[in-house]
């Protein structure tokens, strides 16, 4: 195994589709022989209005997703996992992002759109937010048909969940990150490859059609190169049938592209060429994620992993003070007294089935 998971964090909703994502999640930890956190998160600050019950509605909440948690079949994909399931209170994203770090996962893998009981606090929003929040890799498993189909080859015995990789690079240091994870994924599921790269030609100002001509002409080349002498020797034997160098509107063309040739999954980067230390995800990535239909791999920047401990910093210091102000006391008191939930502890360590 090249990639090394040994935790991976699932957040759920209880939703269907959040459900069906755990089949993904629970292959792969148990391919990986990876601990998965299955953690659900409850926010009933959004209740905290004038007179409310707050804190009794809070307790009930946290109660009855306990109850659900406990309650939660494990699909047959994660069978002989080490499952360990988690309440949090608090913001989701945060608290997803969080319990990530303090456990130091390898992964989160999360579905979004996943719309169950409680699941007012995790549409899309969530796994957006956590993408831009997260210490380590978030695959995300987006659409139903993308889950769908992962679910459908991982059910077939001996084939894999992931049998075509596409990787989108604009050469950038984080791009070749996830490079790395790409080939470490190809190889562990003896996948296929494909290396991709979109020359922009929105970036090209002249209309004179033979201008644009000779300037697309030389941008393909230099990417292929490019391309080339990015690559471990082995891949560039067989170049011609894994580089590929497309034009267009990268953040279209990309998920297009996984469609047409039927990609299982999509691993990119967090950032490229410019976003580092202006965004939290580059501007690819996030429409790559919201439009393509398979699962996509985001493998984070490391310094974007430095910038965002610090501003998590600063985001929790400030939302231990709005719940100081007494709105928030939450019964557990972990989420009202320091802004984190360290207190709370596994619920139960699901027995090895
Ligand atoms: P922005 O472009 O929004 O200013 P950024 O350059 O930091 O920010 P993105 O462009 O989203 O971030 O890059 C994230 C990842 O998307 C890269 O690591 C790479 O995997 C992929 N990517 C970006 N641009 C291209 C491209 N032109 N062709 C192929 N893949 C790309
Ligand atoms: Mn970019």
């Amino acid at each position: 195994m090249m990639n090394k998971f040994k935790r991976i964090v699932f957040p759920t909703d209880f939703g269907e589709t959040a459900q069906s994502a755990l089949r993904v999640a629970g292959s792969m930890a148990a391919y990986y022989r990876a601990q998965l956190d299955i953690v659900s998160v409850v926010d009933s600050t959004v209740y905290a209005y004038a007179g409310y019950p707050f804190a009794t509605l809070a307790a009930d909440l946290m109660k009855s997703a306990e109850e659900q948690l406990n309650k939660l079949k494990l699909p047959e994909e994660a069978k002989g996992v080490e499952v360990k399931r988690f309440v949090l209170s608090g913001n989701a994203a945060h608290e997803i992002a969080d319990h990530a770090q303090r456990h130091s996962a390898d992964l989160i893998c999360m579905s979004t759109h996943a719309r169950g009981a409680i699941g007012r606090f995790f549409l899309g929003s969530v796994a957006d937010k956590v993408l831009h929040i997260a210490p380590c890799p978030v695959l995300v498993l987006r659409k139903p048909e993308g889950i769908a189909k992962a679910h459908a080859s991982a059910a077939r015995k001996d084939e894999k969940p992931f049998r075509k990789i596409l990787f989108p690079t604009d050469f950038s240091p984080t791009a070749n990150l996830a490079l790395r994870r790409a080939i470490a994924l190809t190889e562990d599921y003896d996948a296929e490859l494909v290396v991709l790269h979109i020359v922009d030609d929105s970036l090209i100002s002249t209309h004179v059609e033979s201008e644009r001509d000779i300037i697309l002409k030389g941008l393909r080349e230099h990417a292929l190169a490019e391309m080339k002498a990015g690559l471990p020797a082995e891949l560039v034997e067989n170049f011609h049938t894994i580089g590929v160098v497309k034009r267009g509107d990268p953040t279209k063309v990309i998920p297009a592209y996984a469609e047409s040739n039927h990609c299982d999954l999509i691993v990119m980067g967090s950032h490229g060429r410019t976003g580092l230390g202006r965004v939290l995800l580059g501007s690819v990535a996030d429409k790559v994620v919201r439009n393509a239909k398979c699962p996509v791999f985001i493998e984070r920047a490391k310094q974007s992993i430095e910038m965002q401990s610090e501003m998590a910093k600063k985001a929790q210091k400030l939302g231990a003070k709005i719940l100081a102000k007494g709105k928030g006391v939450l019964k557990s008191g972990a989420a009202g007294s320091s802004g984190r939930n360290d207190a709370i502890k596994p619920m139960r360590s699901g027995p090895r089935t």
